[in-house]
């Protein structure tokens, strides 16, 4: 089944293509700087490898939609003959809060529960919304599929999800913990169940998905029963610009000493803490990693080596007590753009970690960077496996979106 996987931000529209019977990326693309001046879409065609780029106004969504619709059909950078031929569209969705536990096909009553999802992700909410009614004005009679970050956590008990905050809260506003990435996880934890060679259900995996955002999963028997991320995707270990987990009375405190408003602390957080509030240089571990290597004559090796020992201290210990919460540990997976390239962060997290049954091989570890294949760095003896699995976000969405297509 061809699929049309849509991810919509406030002004930007990803897009993928799939044969979802080959599991094959026939075309993907960008259109970029949507209602601002200087919009422009950019498009591979991968069966043949040919791309064009293209500077044109895109007012809106449904502007951006028609324009991938075009270029989908092209007669030189094209796949599809016409729309027809997308049998399905799947769009990734950040928040669903509780009321979505799995992936679900789209009709009003489902419009109208994600309207009332809008305020748990104020950017990225009314984006997928905008984009949905983009897919539904060119597309109106397609199955439309939303695949939502928060669904595969939802298996988490009230003692993981539940703050011990005034009950009323979880009542009015929903304050909980949602988890995020949940597609990734997903993704992720059955590659390493297949691996592990036994029956899923008795499986007990952590996933690390450590990039630009960072969240860490504890896996048990396929289900999540813990996730870092919270009620939002500011919660767990230290990230690019976001802080992580830290004292909430903190805020407070810094609010009265700077007399910043909540959207200012809020902003300081999520936009100018983690690596690069802490190194006050980047927010790209590439960039740390090489004031890393370069070593104490770098002006920036300081402040790096502490970002970096941060990061890496913070997944030990979510490793650590994910292993407590499941009662044991199989597996550890590295996922996501540090978790697939960074051989100094595995190598860093695993050391000292024999008490886990965790022995990492240095040596093949030291030469896996991102590719496609799945690829074990711990030792044949090492109790515990350790792995890299590339993650498939837009595959996961691609094959709910035909497996619930199919069904309509
Ligand atoms: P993601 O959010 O999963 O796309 O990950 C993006 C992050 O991956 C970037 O901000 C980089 O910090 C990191 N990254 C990408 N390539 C490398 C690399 N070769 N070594 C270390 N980190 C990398």
């Amino acid at each position: 089944m061809n699929v049309l996987v849509v991810n919509a931000g406030s002004s930007s529209l990803k897009y993928q293509l799939f044969d979802t019977n080959t599991d094959a990326v026939l075309a993907r693309g960008l259109c970029d700087r949507i209602g601002i001046e200087g919009s422009k879409i950019k498009h591979k065609q991968l069966v043949k490898g040919v791309e064009r780029a293209l500077e044109t106004p895109m007012a809106d969504h449904s502007v951006a939609m028609k324009l991938v619709v075009e270029m989908l059909t092209d007669t030189e950078v094209g796949c599809i003959a016409s729309m027809d031929e997308i049998e399905a569209v799947g769009h990734r969705v950040v928040h669903g809060g509780s009321y979505f536990s799995k992936s679900i096909l789209l009709n009003d009553d489902v419009l109208a529960k994600l309207e009332l999802c809008r305020d748990f992700a104020p950017l990225h909410t009314p984006a997928a919304i905008t984009g949905i009614k983009a897919c539904l004005a060119i597309m109106p009679t397609k199955p439309q599929v939303l695949v939502f970050d928060t669904a595969f956590h939802q298996t988490m008990a009230p003692e993981a999800y539940m703050y011990a905050l005034p009950y009323s809260y979880y009542e009015k506003y929903g304050i909980r913990r949602y988890g995020f990435h949940g597609s990734s996880h997903r993704y992720v934890s059955a590659e390493m169940a297949k691996l592990l060679g036994k029956p899923v259900e008795e499986t007990k995996i952590v996933t690390c998905h450590i990039g630009n955002g960072s969240s860490i999963s504890a896996v048990k028997g396929g289900k999540v029963v813990d996730t870092s991320m919270g009620f939002t995707p500011l919660a767990g270990v230290e990230m690019g610009t976001r802080c992580g987990d830290i004292d909430p009375a903190i805020v407070t405190y810094i609010m009265e000493k700077e007399n910043l408003s909540a959207a200012e602390i809020n902003s300081i957080m999520n936009k100018k803490s983690g690596f690069l509030g802490v190194t006050e240089f980047s927010s790209d571990s590439r960039d740390i990693e090489d004031a890393l290597i370069a070593g104490p004559s770098d002006p920036n090796y300081e402040r790096c080596k502490l970002a970096n020992d941060i990061l890496v201290y913070q997944i030990k210990k979510y490793i650590g007590s994910y292993a407590a919460a499941m009662n044991g540990l199989d597996a550890v997976v590295f996922t996501a753009g540090i978790g697939e390239n960074s051989t100094i962060l595995r190598e860093l997290v695993c050391e000292n970690m024999e008490f886990l049954g965790i022995e990492l091989d240095r040596d093949v570890n030291a030469k896996t960077l991102r590719q496609s294949d799945n690829v074990r760095i711990s030792t044949e003896s090492s109790k515990t496996a350790v792995y890299v699995i590339p993650t498939n976000e837009e595959l996961v969405i691609a094959r709910d979106t035909a497996a619930l297509a199919a069904n309509n």
